[in-house]
């Protein structure tokens, strides 16, 4: 039979791998053990619905036997094996070009954990063998199958002989070289240690053919002399089966978690923290969750799907349960295994189960109470996790109408104009001076923007702190919170500073002053603002734009921004410091040459635009105006 090419990206991606990007070799055994222990798994489920299919325990297991004199290492297991069909759709496409895409912009990343990623598992097997055959017969069905291939260059599917069900995987390792000697994979003591190492958790017993020196047992009258040894040959389980949630947290070190973490496949980072869970009462759960170090590629997309794997009594029924995390919280990974969740159960009806939800309840106060005890014990842990997943507590916040605020509110981080770092809305409230009635804060694409804003300079004269917030999303949450402690939140460009200052007095007797002008100018500028007015925090610079109302303008822009936007527009009101020299030179105009005035005002909108980082409108127009008054 002719033989059949590999999708394009396999190609590419099995040519990438075994061209040995990859170091660590060894991890092909977890691949086809875990392999092996899904399709057991499989077999497990159709049990649950297949009246015909009784699934004895004993029945199942996988077993892993070396050859020496033929140099293979066959590893079987008696799962629900694969149809032809089968055999070509999973073993003749690697991975999706997406995913392929990711691979080579991260090539330097630790190996091993991208592999499982994106499901390229069996191919691992191309590390250590030039030749994979696997025999494979499906539940239920009559032939039995041969998939055959020596690497890139293609594979064979024939018809094949197998009495029972399940899967038969035969790889001829490779010649040794220098650096690598394959051989070490046909050693027993090296294979139960790579059991040990990364599946011992394995719920099916893992099988080898052992060697073992039992003493001989010495004819009576001969005590003395040396003890003899002889060699037997014997089935042994080298997993202990017992998984890692059910052992005691005594028993396991930060590594077993990392190493847990990783062979689940939850990320490819190392996790920030994890949290071992074991809960008795009305429900009872064991529970391993993790904080991730770093924001997965795709955390902030579409494509991300937000989960926990779920158990019921150490049997994966669900690979990604979303009812469990809320969506402030998708970040978490992990896995649930609980004994009063029934087995047989469907993805609807396990919507509204009683039980499923008063475990994601609590799953919510244990990962809040972790995140606040991060925060309070291991404040550096906690900004790195906020700068990864940070915006997706302020979306909780503002999303559904705000309903998760008293969750989330306390774990919110802002930088402070006084500390320039993060800091919590309690930290701020409990050193605001007794005169200080509002939170105030400030909006730019960053820090650096946001300090050379003309609009803070009178709070940060006040000796206020100012909260600077530089997401996009930060205005709506606090928009959505509207008060922290009894302190409502005030952005300094507002109209009303509530500062019960001098210049705010001021400020009224300059309108007054200048209404003529002002009125002028607001004529001037008919349809971008609303108002024309002196400024009471302006200390420095002549101009600034604020907004008046709920809409500032920072959250035009990102209303604006998004698609399918309507032309939603903030009341902009122009403010201008009658105090700076400029404003004598517009007076002076306004009195005597109205094409002067209208140069000026067009000059200081543009001006307080920019400084807003808002696009000025004409920029051609904006240029030569300069131009006009440089010459
Ligand atoms: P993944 O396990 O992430 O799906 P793999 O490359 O490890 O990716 O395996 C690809 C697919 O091949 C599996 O999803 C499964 O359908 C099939 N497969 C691999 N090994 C076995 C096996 N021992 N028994 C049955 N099916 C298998
Ligand atoms: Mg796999």
């Amino acid at each position: 039979m002719a033989k059949q090419q590999f999708k394009a990206e396999s190609k590419r991606l099995l040519e990438m791998m075994i061209n040995s990007i990859y170091t660590q070799k060894e991890i092909f055994l977890r691949e086809l053990i875990s392999n092996a222990s899904d399709a057991i798994d499989k077999m497990y489920y159709k049990a649950l619905t297949d009246d015909k299919l009784e699934f004895n325990k004993e029945d199942y297991f996988i077993k892993i036997a070396a050859d020496k004199d033929a140099r293979t290492l066959t590893i079987t297991d008696t799962g629900i094996g694969m149809t032809r069909e089968e055999l070509e759709d999973n073993l003749g496409v690697i991975a999706k070009s997406g995913s392929l895409a990711f691979k080579s912009e991260n090539e330097t990343k630790d190996d091993h954990t991208i592999i499982g990623q994106f499901g390229v598992g069996f191919y691992s097997a191309f590390m250590v063998a030039d030749k994979v055959s696997v025999v494979t017969k499906a539940y239920g069905a009559e032939e039995a199958y041969v998939w055959e291939s020596t690497g890139a260059d293609g594979y064979s599917i024939e018809p094949g002989e197998k009495a029972a069900p399940g899967t038969e995987i035969t790889l001829h390792l490779k010649a040794n070289t220098e650096d690598e000697n394959y051989d070490d994979y046909l050693q027993e003591y090296r294979l139960r240690s790579l059991v040990k190492k990364y599946s011992d958790f394995i719920r099916y017993p893992i099988k080898m053919d052992v060697t073992r020196s039992v003493p001989v047992e010495t004819p009576e009258g001969e005590d003395d002399a040396e003890p003899k040894y002889t060699e037997v040959h014997e089935e042994e389980t080298v997993n202990s089966m017992v998984p890692i949630w059910r052992k005691n947290k005594s028993e396991l070190t930060d590594e077993d978690y990392e190493k847990f973490y990783q062979e689940k496949r939850y990320g490819f980072d190392k996790p920030l923290k994890h949290l071992h869970l074991k809960v008795d009462g009305t429900i009872s759960y064991n529970a391993i969750l993790y904080i991730p170090e770093k924001t997965p590629f795709d955390y902030y997309t579409k494509e991300y799907e937000k989960g926990l794997e779920l158990y019921s009594s150490g049997v994966l029924i669900m690979n990604k349960c979303a009812d469990l995390l809320p969506d402030y919280f998708s970040f978490v990974k992990g896995m649930v295994d609980s004994e009063d969740l029934s087995l047989n159960i469907s993805r609807e009806m396990l919507q509204h189960d009683r039980q499923l939800k008063a475990i994601a309840k609590n799953l919510q106060n244990k990962i809040k109470g972790a995140l606040q005890s991060l925060l309070k014990d291991e404040r550096e842990k906690y900004e790195s996790f906020y700068e990864a997943f940070g915006r997706q507590l302020k979306f909780g916040v503002y999303s559904d109408y705000g309903m998760n605020k008293d969750v989330l509110q306390d774990l919110l981080l802002f930088t402070s104009s006084k500390e320039k770092k993060p800091v919590t809305l309690d930290e701020y409230v409990s050193r605001m001076p007794e005169d200080q009635k509002y939170i105030y804060y400030a909006t730019g694409s960053s820090v650096e923007r946001i300090e050379k804003l003309p609009q803070t300079e009178l709070v940060a004269d006040k000796g206020f702190e100012i909260l600077y917030l530089t997401d996009d999303i930060d205005e709506f949450a606090l928009k959505m919170l509207m008060s922290y402690k009894e302190k409502e939140f005030k952005n300094v460009s507002a109209g009303d500073l509530g500062l019960d200052s001098d210049e705010e007095k001021k400020s009224e007797e300059d309108n007054q002053e200048n209404a003529e002008l002002f009125a002028e100018m607001k004529t001037l500028l008919a349809g971008k603002v609303k108002e024309v007015r002196a400024s009471k925090r302006l200390k420095t610079h002549p101009v600034c734009l604020t907004s008046e109302g709920e809409l500032s303008i920072e959250m035009e822009k990102v209303l604006r921004a998004m698609p399918n936007s309507q032309n939603i527009e903030a009341d902009k009101v122009l403010e201008l410091n009658v105090g700076h020299e400029v404003f004598q030179s517009l007076k002076e105009a306004a009195g005597k040459d109205k094409d002067k005035l209208a140069l000026y005002t067009n000059l200081l909108y543009n001006q307080a635009l920019l400084i807003e980082g808002l696009p000025v409108e004409d920029p051609v127009e904006f240029t030569n105006a300069i131009c006009k008054i440089m010459v």
